[in-house]
């Protein structure tokens, strides 16, 4: 079993061949979920599927299910998947290689007439990046029922073209309901759109968890009043009321070192005049830990920075408006994943995602981990996002050990 390898050449054929559905000048990809464009690219997926012997089912998300065959029909498959839909101003990877590489998995699996105990399913899920429909990993997210089918179909483009009919346009609103399919697994490889692996030189991220998020919006109000009459005592500056608490911000975040982050991204300075003392500020705080323990104890250290500044004659108004648990992936996954790795020899770590990825929802209802390899800068979300084809074929090679070892040859 382990001089299987996948062929790295028609990997990244594969990858170069979809990148030219949506292709912008300067070299990434703009392919919306739902467009002609997307349906283009599910279409030739779908085919090459299909010619590799695959059982192709789209359910009533339009997420598309690959299923090769194993030996014992009832065994529930061993899956891997991504996304195909890209941000406006996309890249080649993002998703696009955790769903290409589970071609070439089947591909090479065919190539040597390699059989597994249970089938071997590849996922394309629907509109992973919320760009055009928000939120992201909307239809993964009814597959592990974190939102309703009624309330993804009821999201609107800007243009106020509705989920439902945009995916009932492209041909893609399938008959099975959404999440009764079983899943025995779920691997997702992925580029880690950061810049860890890069800077320390590792082929391969083995992601044992995900980070939890919260974000929340305060608005602080103290008093208006003149930047020259109104003595240093008498003040009540909103503005200087913000600044303590973001720098409480990154003190929390520094606390809870070395896998805590905390932002404050976005202020809005009311009346935003440079001799008015100023009344008000909105502004946004973004906390992210992988222990949803410690990110709590982060939540609390918040409130406490904001009551303080809250105090001195000003008025916090504080809403959480997103609130996404931490993620830990299942230790048999990793496990797979970690031998996977081990026996290709490649140079590695354990790392956490600081990005939402469909995986994060499927961990819900079966058991999932995540590959990361390395992207050119850490760059993502970007037309220049890139790659090495040997990274690629590396993280490839892990997930192929990761699936065969679960699915028993
Ligand atoms: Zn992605």
């Amino acid at each position: 079993m382990h001089n299987l390898a996948i062929n790295a050449e028609r990997l990244w054929a594969t990858i170069m061949e979809t990148a030219e559905i949506g292709r912008t000048e300067k070299g990434g990809i703009k392919r919306l979920t739902l467009t002609d464009l997307d349906g283009r690219v599910r279409d030739w997926f779908a085919a090459r599927c299909r010619e590799a012997g695959c059982t192709v089912t789209v359910d009533e998300m339009g997420n598309i299910f690959a299923v090769r065959p194993g030996r014992n029909p009832d065994l529930a498959p061993i899956t891997c998947g991504s996304h195909l839909d890209t941000q406006p101003t996309g890249g080649k990877f993002d998703g696009i290689l955790g769903v290409l590489a589970g071609l070439e998995v089947v591909r090479t699996l065919n190539d040597v007439g390699f059989e597994t105990e249970a089938p071997i399913m590849v996922v394309d899920w629907t509109n992973e990046e919320g760009s055009r429909f928000a939120p992201a990993m909307l239809a993964s997210g009814v597959f592990a029922g974190a939102f309703t089918r009624d309330f993804a179909y009821d999201r609107r483009d800007r243009e106020g073209a509705r989920f439902a009919d945009e995916l009932a346009r492209i041909g893609y609103r399938g008959e099975e309901r959404v999440g009764t399919r079983k899943i025995g697994a779920f691997f997702e490889l992925h580029i880690e759109q950061g810049p860890i692996l890069e800077a320390e030189e590792k082929t391969i991220g083995i992601v044992t968890d995900a980070q939890g998020q919260r974000w929340y919006e305060v608005t602080l109000t103290g008093r208006e009043s003149h930047a020259g009459t109104t003595p240093m005592s008498l003040r009540r500056d909103a503005l200087l009321g913000a600044a303590r608490i973001a720098v409480a911000v990154d003190a929390i975040a520094r606390a809870n070192a070395p896998l805590a982050v905390g932002t404050v991204g976005l202020m809005e300075v009311r009346p935003n005049s440079r001799n008015v003392i100023p009344g008000e500020v909105f502004f946004t705080v973004d906390l992210r830990h992988p222990d949803d323990a410690v990110l709590k104890s982060m939540d609390a250290a918040l409130s406490t920075a904001i009551a303080e500044v809250a105090t001195a004659g000003m008025e916090a108004r504080v809403e959480e408006i997103w609130h996404f648990p931490a993620v830990r992936f299942d230790a048999g996954c990793v496990a797979a994943v970690r031998k996977a790795t081990e026996d290709g020899g490649y140079s590695h770590r354990d790392i956490v995602s600081g990005a939402g990825h469909d995986a994060c929802y499927v961990a819900r209802v079966a058991p999932t981990s995540m590959i990361f390899v390395p992207c050119e800068g850490g760059i993502s979300h970007n037309e220049i996002e890139n790659a090495k084809p040997e990274d690629l074929a590396a993280g490839a090679n892990v997930l192929l050990h990761a699936m065969v070892a679960r699915a028993g040859a």
